[in-house]
């Protein structure tokens, strides 16, 4: 399979995607190592996951390229490499106490002769489908996790994006005992499809309509699965808002890493009072922006990473002004030297029902929708069928959060946006179409990967069937 470079255009990359059988093979092989993983405590575990953060950061020289080559962009390549180590040591020193509090022994119970103790198992095998936007970050924030628990894990990152897997590999490679319980597959859709059949968790990051096949799939092999699926995010600007820094947090929010993020602003409601001046500053910043061309290490975002997403964006934005949106700035996919790219786009008048108000749009496109009654931005903002994040910007974080608790959404950013790229303690739950199953966030990250076995004793005597004999009743 060929795969495409987002900044030539070129073929530049080759990857044999897994066969059925071969995943089944290497599945196999995962369970006979996973007996031993999981019989040693979580602190030995954690630090044998600790050497495999050094080892990556001794190897960033390896894996950045790779990296940047997958996804075309340099700065946001080496963020997301080198914040892999500090994840994994998170999750080491985090791990073995939530582990410690999740096996409570010797629990009263309402009969005063019973006691429970609780222990955890681990699924032996979880598997990971992840996404091309962030394709390390991605590939390792449920396995991380899931490794700590006790399960073996496979991971298959988009085909979209694979340079990296093989300087990762090499990392894992270097610590045997991971190695044996750890692995990173080149595959496409079928590889993925084949996978579900093999584990016995799924974690899922991508597009509603592949998670939607996959939580079929999981729903037929009888598995349970974690979709983290699209977002359309909105971002509610309040009157009392400060115009210009609202801007300058909306473009943020919208454009970084060329909009391809789950979590990024993709609606913009402003209320009346400030939509002039917001509208103003907005632009003015939007048109500041600079493109990562012909310099990489230049400019503010970079090409499109999936070339087809490039012509969503496009088609999107045409459906919107044909419908009656006006195109404020930007606006137009321009080839540079075989990468796709898109300046920051504004548009405004834009009618509820075009698709860059439906639709995910992942490019750095941001509609502006004017509103005169708050009570209309919350009922705008939960037109979706997505429900992933939000955003409210106001004069005061009491203020925003007042209008927070109305969005249908997982996690809202106050006087701020996509926050959850930031902040990975506490527990979200995506609304509507944005995703199903345990939070990868907070504590459940690491809980959803055990069944709980409850040990119920009995210090009295056992009832005996006498107990139940209808005389008695
Ligand atoms: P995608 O759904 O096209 O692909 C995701 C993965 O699924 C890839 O590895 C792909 O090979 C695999 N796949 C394809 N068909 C499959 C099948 N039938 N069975 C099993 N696996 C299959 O998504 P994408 O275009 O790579 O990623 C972009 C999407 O991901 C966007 O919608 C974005 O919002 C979403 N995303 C969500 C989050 C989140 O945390 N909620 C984070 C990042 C990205």
């Amino acid at each position: 399979m060929k795969i495409r470079n987002p900044r030539t255009g070129k073929t530049d990359y080759e990857i044999a995607p897994l066969s059925g059988e071969t995943v089944t093979d290497i599945a196999q092989q995962l369970r006979a190592a996973q007996t031993g993983w999981a019989a040693k405590t979580p602190e030995e575990r954690g630090a044998i996951l600790l050497q495999w953060a050094d080892a990556i950061e001794v190897n960033l020289g390896t894996i950045i390229p790779a990296l940047t080559n997958d996804t075309g962009r340099g700065g946001i390549s080496k963020i997301e490499a080198a914040g892999v180590p500090g994840q994994i040591r998170r999750w080491a020193r985090t791990a073995p106490q939530l582990i410690a509090e999740g096996q409570p022994a010797d629990q009263p119970t309402s009969v005063p002769t019973i006691t429970t103790s609780t222990e955890l198992v681990p699924y032996q095998l979880a598997g990971v489908i992840s996404p091309w936007n962030f394709p390390m970050t991605l590939a390792l924030i449920d396995a991380i996790p899931a490794l700590m628990a006790g399960s073996a894990v496979l991971i298959k990152p988009s085909e979209v994006t694979p340079r990296f897997i093989k300087p990762l590999m090499a990392t894992v490679e270097q610590i045997p005992e991971l190695a044996a319980v750890l692995s990173i597959i080149e595959g496409d859709g079928k590889t993925g499809a084949a996978m579900i059949d093999q584990v016995d968790y799924v974690c899922f990051t991508g597009s509603v309509a592949t998670g939607w096949k996959v939580g079929e799939s999981a729903a037929q092999a009888f598995i349970p699965a974690s979709l983290e699926l699209g977002g359309k995010d909105p971002m509610i600007v309040l009157a009392s808002a400060d115009p210009e820094t609202a801007a300058a947090t909306a473009l943020r929010a919208s454009i970084v890493n060329t909009g391809q993020a789950c979590q990024s602003i993709e609606r913009v409601y402003v209320a009346r009072e400030i939509a002039e001046p917001f509208l103003a500053s907005l632009t003015a910043q939007a048109e500041a922006v600079a493109l990562n061309y012909p310099d990489i290490n230049k400019g503010h975002i970079g090409p499109f990473i999936f070339e087809k997403q490039a012509e969503i964006a496009q088609n999107q934005i045409d459906d919107a002004v044909r419908k009656g949106a006006k195109l404020v700035t930007g606006g137009a996919v321009e080839n540079l030297g075989g990468g796709l790219y898109l300046r920051p786009t504004i548009l405004t008048d834009v009618p509820p029902d075009s698709n860059i108000i439906r639709e995910e749009n992942f490019g750095p496109v941001i509609p502006v929708v004017i509103y005169d009654q708050i009570e209309e931005a919350i009922a705008q903002a939960n037109d979706s069928i997505f429900g992933l994040s939000a955003a409210v910007v106001g004069g005061s974080v009491t203020e925003a959060e007042q209008i927070a608790s109305h969005l249908k959404a997982g996690a809202v950013s106050i006087n701020d946006g996509s926050l959850t790229s930031m902040v990975w303690e506490a527990e979200k739950s995506s609304f509507g179409y944005s995703g199903l199953g345990a939070s990868r966030m907070g504590a459940s990250g690491l809980m959803r990967f055990f069944r709980k076995r409850v040990l119920i004793r009995q210090s009295g005597e056992a009832a005996r069937i006498e107990a139940f004999a209808e005389e008695n009743f």
